[in-house]
C-alpha cells in the first residue's frame, strides 16, 4: 500500500517535470522562471517582494537571442551580441533590491544591453530612462520593450557616462558596465536621498559592486557589497 503510494507520487513528479518544456509555450517558461526565482534568488537572500514579483513576471527568454532561449533561466550571464552580455538573473535581482525602488521613482540606467534590467526595474519603480552606446542594441531593446508593453521605459542611444540631464534628477541610478570611477555627472543627477549602484574596478578582473548613497544634505557615502564581473564601460 505504502509502496503504491510512493509510486504514484514518483509518477506525479515525473509528469510534473516533463510538463516543463525547455522550448515551447509561455506556461513552461513561467514554471522555469518560478524555479529560477526560488533557487537562484530567494534562496540566496533577496527578499524584496516587489523585486521577486518582477523577476517572476518579466519573460527573460524574450530578452536573449533566440538560440539561447533554452538557457534563459539558468544561473549565468548570456551573450547578446557585440561582445556584450545580459547579466546573471541573481545579479539583476540583487542590484534592483539594492536600489530600494518605490512606485513613482525615476530611475536612470547606464547600459541598456538587452533591456532586461530596465524591464525588471520598470515593474518596481515609476519610470526608467536607459542609455546604450551601441546603436544596434539600443534599437533592438527599444523595439522589444515597446513590443512587450514596457511603456514606462525610455531608451536612448548615447554615452551613458553623461547621464540624461533633461530627465534628471533620479531617485536611483544603476550602472551595468564596469567603470574605474563613478562618473561625476551621475552623482550630480542623483537626487538627495537617492541610491546609485555601480561595479567599480578593472575591466578584465573582478570588480567591487559599490552602493552609493547621497544623503539629504548632498553628502556621498560608499560601501562595497559584493564581488562581480561586468563587461567594461565604453565611450568617454
Ligand atoms: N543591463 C543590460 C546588460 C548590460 S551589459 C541588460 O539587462 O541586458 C553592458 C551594456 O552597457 C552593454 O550593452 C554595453 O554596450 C553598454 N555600455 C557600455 N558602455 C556604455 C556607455 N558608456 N554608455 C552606454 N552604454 C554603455
Amino acid at each position: 500500500m505504502i509502496l503504491t503510494r510512493y509510486r504514484i507520487i514518483a509518477l506525479a513528479a515525473l509528469v510534473a517535470l516533463s510538463a516543463i518544456p525547455v522550448h515551447g509555450a509561455g506556461a513552461g517558461y513561467k514554471a522555469l522562471r518560478e524555479r529560477m526565482v526560488k533557487r537562484q534568488i530567494e534562496d540566496r537572500g533577496v527578499k524584496n517582494p516587489a523585486v521577486l514579483e518582477a523577476m517572476k513576471e518579466v519573460p527573460r527568454h524574450l530578452f536573449v537571442p533566440e538560440r539561447y532561449r533554452s538557457e534563459a533561466y539558468e544561473d549565468h550571464p548570456l551573450p547578446i551580441g557585440l561582445g556584450q552580455t545580459i547579466s546573471q538573473p541573481y545579479i539583476v535581482a540583487f542590484m534592483t533590491e539594492l536600489l530600494q525602488l518605490k512606485p513613482g521613482d525615476r530611475v536612470f540606467e547606464l547600459g541598456t544591453g538587452s533591456g532586461y534590467q530596465a524591464a525588471v526595474a520598470s515593474r518596481v519603480a515609476g519610470e526608467v530612462f536607459t542609455v546604450e552606446i551601441y546603436r544596434e542594441l539600443a534599437a533592438s531593446a527599444e523595439a522589444r520593450l515597446a513590443g512587450h508593453g514596457y511603456s514606462n521605459v525610455t531608451v536612448r542611444e548615447g554615452d551613458g557616462y553623461f547621464g540624461w540631464e533633461e530627465k534628471a534628477p533620479f531617485d536611483a541610478i544603476i550602472v551595468t558596465a564596469a567603470a574605474d570611477h563613478i562618473p561625476p555627472p551621475l552623482l550630480e543627477q542623483l537626487r538627495p536621498g537617492g541610491r546609485l549602484v555601480i561595479p567599480l574596478g578593472g575591466p578584465f578582473s573582478v570588480q567591487q559592486l559599490v552602493m552609493v548613497n547621497k544623503d539629504l544634505k548632498g553628502r556621498i557615502s560608499e560601501r562595497g557589497v559584493m564581488l562581480v564581473r561586468f563587461v567594461p564601460l565604453l565611450g568617454h
